[in-house]
């Protein structure tokens, strides 16, 4: 079969099956949502950033984080004050990031946990440093920058029906 059969074959398939999809109950949905990050204003941890990006993704099957110029979550890097974020915990917010705290724990650490705030994950500072979440608490020596089983779990299940849910902005570090 050529590319254009297939093409118009699968079209009708879905026209089909489409109804019957729809009033399946009990079904799960299977929304994959596309968050993008505007990375301009981080321009000393590209690499950081990108490794981030790359953890989450490979963690949470229904989320993919994209670098894109037009992103919801934005950047600014600052020097002193510690690092936060402003979001609405699903997807939109503004991630600060302090350089010289970026100095003292790993970078990497940093972004990805704030990504994770910008997801839906609160600070979990008395966790050990397999979770992200934990933040400073593990101390300087800790270096994971990859989500836990659970707050990946928890990320899923905060998109599962995709961009829907609205929440109030606010502010965590
Ligand atoms: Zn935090």
């Amino acid at each position: 079969m050529n590319g254009r059969g297939f093409a118009r074959a699968f079209g009708v398939a879905m026209a089909i099956a489409a109804p019957v999809l729809v009033s399946a109950p009990g079904a799960e949905a299977a929304v994959t949502t596309t968050i993008y990050l505007n990375p301009a204003g981080l321009p000393g941890y590209q690499a950081q950033l990108d490794q981030s990006i790359a953890n989450w993704n490979a963690a949470v099957p229904n989320v993919k984080l994209v670098k894109r110029s037009t992103g919801t979550i934005t950047f600014r890097q600052v020097s002193g004050g510690g690092s936060y974020t402003n979001t609405n915990g699903h997807g939109r917010g503004t991630i600060v990031i302090d350089t010289v705290q970026a100095g003292q724990y790993s970078p990497t650490r940093i972004i990805a946990h704030e990504i994770g705030h910008n997801l839906g994950l609160p600070d979990h500072y008395t966790g050990p440093c397999s979770e992200l979440m934990s933040g400073h608490g593990p101390g300087t020596s800790c270096l994971n920058a990859k989500p836990d089983a659970r707050e990946a779990a928890q990320v899923k299940q905060n998109f599962i029906n995709g961009l829907a849910a609205v929440q109030e902005f606010k502010t965590v570090s």
